[in-house]
């Protein structure tokens, strides 16, 4: 093996990313060296490359970014137990603290210590990524690398989506972007009765249908309320999963739920918004903010519904060799794709 690789890296404090030869990293005696074959490119990688205000306050130049993939383990630390040379797996890229109440309790994913591969640390953008043996999850023969290297947002999901019982409800997911469209594939498999997923954007609608039993719709076109009553829903939906970061979306959501529903909010809105708080009193919901995956619970139960015929699989629109991220990185900038996925094999 040499001891360089290539890796997408931010390079300057200016937008793009650029491919560079890096020294492959290091490991501790607590790390893997993970060969990375598939990568995901995530709507943070896009922040990155934009080089928007977030990113410019939170991301270190330079740094070699990326966060979701697949690979196989090629060298264990010398305390390493349990994992082996030549595993397929994928890994969970918060790097979590232990200091903290809530790691010491066990909710790893409530860590305020967290930092994250491809954000903080560096990424798996890169034919070789080292991480700690603790955040490798192994792959299961079933499961390829291509799905693999999107286990991260599925596991943004399947968190979401198991927030609340979704057996025969009736179930609302604001925004059509590849989370939201996993999180309705997830609804269906575990049993809810009506999956309606909305967007502005036709082409992620006609995605999602191609996806999953769903029913999209363009709340623009049609709107909510009319919808309860077409699908003979008696006050409205259940649940509410807000995937999109858009306050029309949530304002909406709260319209369309049935008293006592329950929201689940991963989209992340751009700034501060107003919200109808006495709305959501007087119609008593609940709503819970989530974050990232829960470590391992997510993984554990996304692995095993994979197995169990959840099929996303259509979700991802495009491969790219990962000498062509440029392409890759317009094509997902465009707005309308699916997962896009980066091959370092085929580089
Ligand atoms: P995405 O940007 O690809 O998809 C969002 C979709 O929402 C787009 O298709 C957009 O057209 C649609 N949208 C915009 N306004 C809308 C409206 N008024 N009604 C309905 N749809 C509308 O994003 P994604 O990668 O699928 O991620 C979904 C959201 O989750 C994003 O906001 C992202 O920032 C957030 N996120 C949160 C976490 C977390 O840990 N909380 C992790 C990953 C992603
Ligand atoms: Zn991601």
């Amino acid at each position: 093996m040499s001891n360089e690789m290539k890796a997408l890296k931010k390079a300057r404090p200016e937008p793009g990313l650029v491919m560079s030869r890096e020294p492959v990293p290091e490991i501790g005696p607590d790390d893997v060296l993970i060969r990375v074959n598939k990568t995901g490119i995530c709507g943070t990688d896009i922040h990155i490359w934009n080089w928007d205000d977030w990113a410019q306050r939170t991301v270190p130049v330079p740094l070699v970014t990326g966060h979701e993939f697949a690979g196989e383990i090629v060298e264990l630390g010398r305390d390493v137990t349990g994992l082996s040379i030549g595993q397929r797996c994928s890994g969970e890229g918060h790097l979590i603290g232990k200091q903290s109440r809530q790691s010491r309790s066990g909710k790893f994913h409530l860590d305020p210590e967290t930092r994250g591969i491809g954000v903080n640390e560096p990424g798996a953008f890169a034919e070789y990524l080292a991480l700690p043996a603790f955040n490798v999850v192994p792959l299961p023969d079933g499961i390829d690398d291509e799905i693999g290297a999107i286990l991260d947002p599925l596991g943004n999901a399947v968190h979401t989506a198991l927030s609340f019982d979704l057996v025969g409800e009736d179930v609302l997911i604001t925004g059509a972007g590849p989370i939201g469209i996993m999180a309705a594939a997830v609804a269906r498999h575990v049993g809810a009765r009506h999956v309606v997923i909305t967007d502005l954007n036709p082409d992620r609608l006609a995605l999602a249908a191609r996806v999953t039993d769903v029913v999209p719709v363009d709340p623009r076109a049609e709107p909510l309320d009319a919808v309860v009553q077409r699908l003979g829903m008696k006050q409205g939906f259940d649940v509410g999963l807000e995937m999109s970061g858009s306050q029309a979306a949530l304002d909406g959501m709260v319209e369309a739920l049935v008293m006592g529903g329950r929201i689940a909010l991963l989209g992340i809105p751009p700034g501060k918004s107003p919200v109808d708080w006495s709305r959501i009193v007087f119609k008593a919901l609940t709503i819970k903010g989530v974050y990232g995956r829960e470590i391992f619970e997510t993984w554990h139960k996304m692995i095993a519904m994979l197995e169990r015929g959840l099929d996303v699989r259509r979700v991802i629109t495009h491969r790219f060799a990962a000498d062509n991220y440029a392409e890759a990185f317009e094509t997902m900038r465009a707005g309308s794709s699916g997962k896009i996925v980066l091959d370092w094999r085929q580089a």
